[in-house]
């Protein structure tokens, strides 16, 4: 069992849809906050997002954001907070954690949905994380501590970043432990705060439509989990899970009905997917999901859409086509399988097969993300590279501070011969992972190039609000 690590949990200042850009934030008056304005909590929020990027590794996979992006709306909606508008970046770490960051930023490691046995569990660790946000515990705390946004926001990467790359066992990872401990130490919530986000978790559970005793199950399974681990389980030091949290949560489940397990398929998809992604090697999951079918299975369909994953990753195209056939002949219209279906053709080489399928279901569903990358990528590995550059481009301005789309468009650019787009598409990319040295040069790179004066003074404007990130994080 790996480390167990329930993340330090900060809130946020809710605010009506702030979606204005940071440098031109309307003043909306927020008086109850005192200490940190709302353009602060936006700005701290985004910095500590991409400096997080910079040090972690995140995944890019659109169907595991889609899910969690899916997941977190609805329960949003049946949460008191306002501001539904969500960054979410998904780490790519086996230890079992969640956290929430000043300005609406989710965090989710990969191995929060591989300790999750249903979707309500997983559901009751995003719930108390959102409880967090809406009752504004981060402002609250920042106001007793006297204006230590700067310092408590370092602390807060700190300790995430430990926590994302602390999963390796030996030496650092212990000192590693003992240096969150501390930033830990500093992070921690009250218990008033902690029990009110699980009260207001467990309603927004509830309201949701998931079972409610599915809080006191996930309290009880990061237990076992930290017996098990090898590592000092860090989740105790902000979230002690003590019997007596376990029975309250029990408690208060009691006074509703238990619900019959919703539909789980798509978090048991899930759940497979991230585990054949973070499998040792495609052969190790082969036999994983091979040795499920063939004995215990907590879904059979999720054990079957894992085998062929597995052989797509394995590139056995074939076999993966096999193992999938069951699947689409029982649900052809379930996107989770109609991707998996297109995939295999890339894998195959079928690109105008896999370019048809896109097409074909993004003109009933234009706005499915992982449509959307996978037809980018697969118009590139095509050699497709003129109408790549133009899809992603469109793409980029309807979801502006993606990483993996600016990314795309730099390498689809290069291949285009478009070496001015190089530059601007990368330094896009580097910005929003917060290697602002690198997003300079390419800005200037890419000033060399400019043949208009409009160009020029809109590349000099990006380059000084780049030079501005950069002097802030200096600073903080
Ligand atoms: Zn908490």
């Amino acid at each position: 069992m790996r480390a167990v690590f329930f993340g330090a949990i900060l809130s946020v200042i809710a605010t009506p849809n702030l979606q204005a850009d940071e440098f031109n934030l309307p003043d909306l008056g927020d008086t109850t906050s005192g200490i940190v304005s709302l353009q602060e909590e936006r700005r701290l929020g985004q910095m500590f997002l991409r400096s997080y990027r910079s040090q972690v590794p995140t995944s890019n996979d659109p169907l595991l954001h889609h899910y969690l992006d899916a997941l977190l709306s609805k329960l949003a909606q049946h949460s008191p907070l306002i501001n539904r508008n969500f960054d979410l970046v998904i780490t790519q770490s086996a230890s079992l954690n969640a956290f929430a960051a000043p300005g609406n930023i989710i965090g989710v490691n990969t191995g929060l949905m591989t300790h999750t046995q249903n979707e309500g569990q997983l559901a009751s660790v995003l719930a108390h994380e959102l409880a967090h946000l809406s009752q504004r515990h981060y402002a609250r705390r920042l106001e007793q501590q006297q204006n230590m946004a700067l310092p408590f926001y370092t602390a807060l990467l700190a300790s995430l970043v430990i926590a994302a790359s602390g999963s390796a066992d030996g030496g650092l990872a212990a000192m590693s432990a003992t240096q969150a401990a501390a930033a830990n130490a500093q992070l921690k919530f009250s218990r008033q705060n902690e029990q009110e986000a699980d009260r207001l978790g467990i309603q927004t559970l509830i309201d949701a439509g998931y079972d409610p005793y599915a809080a006191s199950d996930m309290f009880e399974q990061m237990l076992r989990a930290a017996r098990y681990s090898r590592r000092p389980p860090e989740f105790l030091l902000t979230h002690p899970v003590t019997e007596s949290r376990i029975a309250d949560a029990r408690a208060r489940a009691m006074r509703y009905p238990k619900k019959l397990a919703p539909n789980n398929l798509e978090f048991h998809l899930m759940r497979s997917r991230v585990r054949a992604l973070q499998a040792e090697t495609p052969q190790r999951a082969i036999d994983v999901f091979q040795g499920e079918l063939n004995g215990n299975s907590m879904s059979v369909d999720a054990s079957q859409y894992g085998l062929a994953l597995a052989y797509n990753l394995a590139s056995q195209p074939q076999k993966a086509h096999k193992a999938l056939a069951p699947l689409l002949q029982k649900e052809p219209e379930r996107l989770t399988y109609r991707v998996m279906d297109i995939d295999i053709d890339i894998a195959a080489e079928q690109y105008d097969q896999a370019i048809e399928k896109l097409r074909s279901g993004l003109r009933t569903l234009p706005n499915y993300y992982p449509f959307n990358v996978r037809y980018a990528e697969v118009l590139m590995q095509s050699g497709r590279y003129q109408t790549g550059a133009h899809f992603l481009t469109q793409l980029v301005r309807q979801i502006k501070d993606d990483p993996y789309l600016w990314y795309l468009l730099a390498e689809v650019n290069g291949l285009a011969g478009d070496v001015p787009g190089v530059h601007e598409a990368r330094a896009e990319y580097f910005i929003l992972i917060g290697v602002y040295d690198k997003a300079i040069l390419q800005l200037r790179n890419a000033l060399k190039l400019s043949e208009s004066s409009y160009q020029t003074a809109l590349l000099q404007e990006r380059l000084r609000y780049v030079e501005k990130l950069r002097a802030d994080i200096d600073r903080g």
